[in-house]
Parts: C-alpha cells; structure tokens; sequence
C-alpha cells in the first residue's frame, strides 16, 4: 500500500480530534494525536513541580522523557516513561499551560522529529493538530484545516467535559479558548495557521457526521486525481488541496 498523509489542522475546540478519529477509521487509516504528545510534556512537567514557563527546564524534560503510542489500542494510548496516560492530559491546569510549552522551540523540535519518525512507521495516517500540514507533513497528500466560531468550540468543548463527567464553564471556557488561540497563533516558532494548500472547512453549522463525510468525499475525489507517492519528502506533491 502507498503511504498516505492526511493531515487535519485548526483551533481548539474546532472537532479535529473526533473528526480526524472518524475519519482515520472510515479510511482504514491510523490517527495520531499530536497535540496529547504537548499535553503530556505539560502534565509531565506540572507532576514534577517544573514550571511550564521556564524553558531551558522543559526542554530539558521533553528530551529527557521518552514519548510513545501504544498502536495496539484505539485510539493510540500515549505513554510517558512506558506509563499510560490519558486522563491527566485533559485536565484543566494541563490545558491551562499546554500553550506554554507548545510555544518552547527545543520541545517543538523533539516533537516534530518524533512525528515525522512515527510517519514514516505509521505511513497510512490521519494526524491532527496546528502544525502538520504547514511544518510536519508539508507534502501531505490532503490537509484540512477546521475551524468554528469561539462560542461554539466553547460550546462544543464544555459538553465534551461534561460527558466526560467534569464540571464545565462555558464562559470560561470561552475565555481561555479565546487566549490559548491567541497563543497558538502569534508564537514565532510553528504558530496555527491554515496552509495555502489546504481546505478551510467551517464547521460552526455543521454535526460531526456531516464534518466527517464532507472530508470524507473530498480525500476520496483527491485520491481519484494526480497524487503524490511519498508525503515524506521525496516525492513530488502533486495532488494538492484546493482552497
Ligand atoms: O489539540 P489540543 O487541544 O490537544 O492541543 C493542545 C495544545 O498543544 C494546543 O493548544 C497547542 O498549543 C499545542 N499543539 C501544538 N502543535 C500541535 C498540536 C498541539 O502546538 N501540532
């Protein structure tokens, strides 16, 4: 089989993950999570009283600490140091800081080289997140980046918390929504942005299934065009994305 990089970009709150899941199994293809792999940097470092703001100490941890999928499960469960975890990415101070430590070059330059690794072993993906379209994967055969107003990823976000049985604030939700996008988007290093080869797809009117089925149509007709053999890097990308 040929490899295949699909790639799904865009804010928080904005569906990536579930859709990029969705998505990955209607295909047949894994699904990498990239932003558990800064969540888990983050609860790293918060357990282990470094403070997400001091840079030199989380570099040194996230080249210290040693990140890996459990490709068995489904979706993949990401290790730290050979231990689970899953809840504690979630968690409200996690996500608080996760922006923080996403914005740290060192940790940045870890976590690129290391999914670039897993897409070359994992070559038939869906991978989610701010920077895979414009930095990871750049000659991914498809990228998608979502988007949705605010207050419906803050809508969005604060029902995904309750089912999962947390307290949620949508107002301030909607808050640190609004400054960790802030965030995301004006770091100098990989900051979020919507690849000029990309489809922009808002979501704020649309359900999950509907989301899913869109990309769904469009990967297929991509696939039936001119493609690129190697999203890797050698190939040429011919099969690109129109806006
Ligand atoms: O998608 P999720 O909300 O889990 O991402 C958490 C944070 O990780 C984002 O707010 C962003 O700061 C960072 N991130 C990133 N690059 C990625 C994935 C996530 O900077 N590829």
């Amino acid at each position: 089989m040929q490899p295949l990089i699909i790639t799904l970009d865009g804010p928080a709150g904005s569906g990536k993950s579930t859709v990029a899941r969705l998505l990955a199994q209607r295909l047949g293809l894994e699904f990498l999570d990239t932003g558990a792999m800064y969540r888990a940097i983050t609860a790293y470092c918060l357990d282990r009283g470094i403070d997400p703001k001091n840079k030199p100490a989380v570099a040194q941890a996230a080249q210290s600490c040693r990140l890996r999928f459990d490709w068995r499960e489904d979706p993949p469960v990401l290790q730290v140091n050979d231990q689970p975890m899953v809840q504690r990415l979630r968690d409200a101070d996690v996500t608080a800081s996760v922006s923080d430590v996403a914005a740290n070059g060192p940790v940045r330059l870890v976590l690129v080289e290391s999914q670039r690794q897993i897409g070359l072993e994992h070559p038939r993906l869906v991978t989610e997140g701010r920077d895979q379209g414009s930095v990871v994967f750049p000659k991914a055969q498809v990228k998608f980046y979502l988007d949705a107003t605010p207050r419906e990823r803050a809508r969005r976000r604060a029902l995904q918390l309750r089912q999962e049985g947390r307290a949620a604030d949508e107002e301030e939700i909607l808050q640190l929504i609004i400054v960790r996008d802030q965030k995301d988007s004006t770091r100098a290093d990989s900051p979020l942005t919507c690849p000029a080869d990309a489809v922009r797809v808002d979501t704020s009117n649309l359900g999950i299934q509907e989301v899913v089925a869109l990309l769904e149509k469009m990967v297929t007709q991509r696939l039936d065009g001119p493609q690129t053999t190697d999203p890797h890097g050698a190939g040429k990308a011919t099969g690109q994305a129109r806006q």
